[in-house]
């Protein structure tokens, strides 16, 4: 009799979505589970956090992804850890999930890299609930400057951005967007003008991936919107009341956004599997765990390197471009044919400055700034967003802020702890 495999996938995020998408329609039985119902579109974060669009709209619920696929079911329950020889995994809740095949998918967790006060202290920016936190507690910021206008001078309207990679600009030139043409228009009763963003980057260039050119391009169109970039300025410690710098100095603040770094999520400790010195889980080259042929890690909880043993980077195309090799791999597998190694195809990188601002470094040596590196990545996301409601609601969001240069999204959720910077949380 042939039996149909179980494929169980942990994460619907960019990987596990993918890898699911994939095996839709074929002959396996898939089970997809994920801690939250919704899927996150992280290059996105950052417009949640700065008012320009709500939070659904940017993550759509995984069972209405899944809906339509007769052999993917979807599990919301957070997963504690595997029976690796029993081929179950175990839920924090409820009976344990059999499999024929694993796919591990859970992505990674902020890191605070070991400086002191950055989880007590620090806004991390890496799920849905963190970017309402930004927002609400920047905005906060805000009225209580409005009750009490002498808080300036303690800082309480400068927020310190730690980390000058692509989530660290994004996030500084549109914060600096939402202070000098909305909070602007918002707040009369004290000086806006002493509202400010501080980019802190420990290198000596904004875009450490990027070509000097787009460096140099991020640079100068930030301070053009008034943000003011520190560049190698390392940060050792975060207090409530500001941020200590390697040379001594201090800079007053009640808001660090923590954008500096990530790590493999705290799932990968619970395994027992090989990883890497930054924690994620090692692979071979076909992305299968040694010693279990049947157990696959993708996305940035993996540590799958190119040809020549340098690591991928931890993108979306990473995750998703494994997720289709993995899927294809059971496939094949099933028939009795052997898993090819994984090649990932670099087709670029982008990162948006702000309204009318781009970078964006193609295949071929292309490289695109301004008005059409903007152009492209807005239709680049828009193209990856999940779904036709998600993709118009943020279009009509982006075509209406850009005429009324207004960000429509600014109400104030009282911040909880943030859940995705502790190591049992993920
Ligand atoms: C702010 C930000 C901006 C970014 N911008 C870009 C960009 O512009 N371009 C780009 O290419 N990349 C970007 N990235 C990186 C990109 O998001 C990641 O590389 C990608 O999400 C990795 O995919 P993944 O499937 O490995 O993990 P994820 O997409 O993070 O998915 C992991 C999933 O696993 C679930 N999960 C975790 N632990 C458990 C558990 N124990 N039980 C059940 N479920 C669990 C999570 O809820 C999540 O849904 C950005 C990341 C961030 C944080």
């Amino acid at each position: 009799m042939v039996t149909t495999p179980r494929v169980v996938v942990i994460g619907a995020g960019f990987g596990g979505l993918t890898a699911a998408r994939t095996l839709a329609g074929t002959r396996t039985q898939v089970t997809l589970i994920d801690q939250h119902n919704f899927h996150t579109f992280s290059p996105l974060l950052y417009e949640v956090a700065t008012a320009g669009i709500g939070p659904d709209d940017i993550a759509p619920s995984v069972r209405g992804v899944v809906r339509g696929y007769s052999n993917v079911e979807f599990h919301m329950a957070r997963v504690a850890s595997v029976d690796f020889d029993g081929r179950r995994v175990r839920l924090a809740e409820g009976d344990p999930i059999a499999y024929d095949y694993l796919v591990l998918a859970a992505g990674a967790v902020s890191s605070d890299f070991g400086v002191p006060g950055v989880r007590e202290h620090a806004l991390p920016l890496k799920s849905l609930e963190d970017a309402t936190r930004v927002r609400s507690m920047v905005l906060q910021r805000f009225e209580a400057t409005d009750r009490d206008p002498s808080l300036v001078e303690e800082g309480e309207l400068r927020v310190v951005v730690v980390g000058g990679g692509p989530t660290g600009v994004e996030l500084c030139g549109a914060l600096a967007e939402l202070f000098t043409k909305v909070l602007a228009r918002d707040f009369h009763g004290f000086d806006i003008g002493r509202a400010e963003v501080v980019c802190v980057e420990g290198t000596g260039a904004l875009l450490g991936a990027f070509s000097p050119k787009s460096q140099a391009e991020a640079r100068r169109e930030l301070e053009a919107r008034g943000v003011n970039v520190r560049l190698d300025a390392m940060i050792t410690a975060v207090d409530a009341d500001g941020v200590s710098f390697v040379d001594g100095t201090r800079l007053a603040t009640k808001t660090v956004i923590w954008c500096a770094g990530v790590k493999a999520n705290p799932l990968a400790d619970r395994l027992g599997l090989p990883q890497s010195k930054r924690g994620e889980i090692e692979v071979r080259d076909d992305l299968t765990v040694a010693d279990h042929p049947e157990v696959f890690v993708i996305g940035d909880l993996g540590a799958a390197r190119d040809r020549r043993g340098r690591p991928y980077p931890q993108l979306a195309p990473v995750a998703m471009q494994q997720a289709r090799h993995v899927a294809r791999g059971i496939l094949r597998r099933e028939r009795g044919k052997k898993i090819r190694r994984f090649r990932y195809v670099d087709k670029g990188s982008m990162a948006t400055i702000g309204r009318r601002s781009a970078v964006a470094e193609l295949p071929f040596r292309i490289r695109l700034g301004g008005t059409l590196g903007w152009l492209s990545w807005l239709g680049l996301h828009l193209v990856f967003l999940i779904g036709f409601r998600n993709r118009l609601v943020v279009l009509v969001n982006w075509v209406w802020n850009y005429f009324t240069f207004d960000r429509g999204n600014r109400i104030i959720i009282p911040p909880e702890p943030s859940t995705t910077r502790r190591d049992d949380s993920a």
